[in-house]
């Protein structure tokens, strides 16, 4: 699944922007890899990342995807997802949003939803540290793992009738 061209090329503006601002330059690899980010709608992690790229730029090493996507998460230009499973997740977009997660794949698709946005912190959550991203975290299956599921269901009904 990817995004839009014009998401992109927004996404990609703001990159630009965000470092040089920071004084960092946009180099090749930096490039590659947060267009890599994106570009997707995924929410992919870094070895995700690293085998994609390593396709365009063959001298990258997986380290150097680690310390450029920490980098970029310094830079506001992603965020992380609190650990589904074992992997971090990268996020490039940065927009207010939220996800549904699948619990079997780990698949994770972004929604917006303005009265999700407007949800009030409670002061209890405020007196625990300073608030800086209200995220809602839908979880469930997916429709590709329903229909996986139903597609098993009939195939072992179909072996028992016969
Ligand atoms: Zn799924
Ligand atoms: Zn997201």
């Amino acid at each position: 699944m990817t995004v839009s061209k014009g998401e992109l090329d927004r996404r990609l503006s703001e990159f630009r922007h965000r470092l040089s601002q920071a004084g960092i330059k946009v180099t090749h690899q930096r490039l590659e890899i947060f267009r890599e980010l994106a570009q997707s709608a995924e929410h992919p992690d870094a070895e995700t990342i690293f085998e994609a790229v390593r396709r365009r730029v063959p001298t990258i090493s997986l380290d150097t995807v680690y310390r450029t996507l920490w980098l970029f998460v310094d830079l506001g230009v992603l965020h992380t997802l609190g650990p589904p499973r074992d992997r971090m997740r990268f996020d490039a977009n940065v927009a207010p949003h939220h996800h549904f997660v699948c619990v079997q794949c780990g698949a994770t698709h972004d929604f917006f939803c303005e009265e999700c946005d407007a949800f009030r912190v409670p002061d209890e959550v405020r007196a625990m540290g300073s608030v800086h991203i209200k995220q809602m975290e839908v979880r469930g299956v997916c429709v590709k793992c329903q229909k996986a599921s139903s597609k098993k269901i009939r195939a072992s009904r179909k072996k028992e009738e016969t």
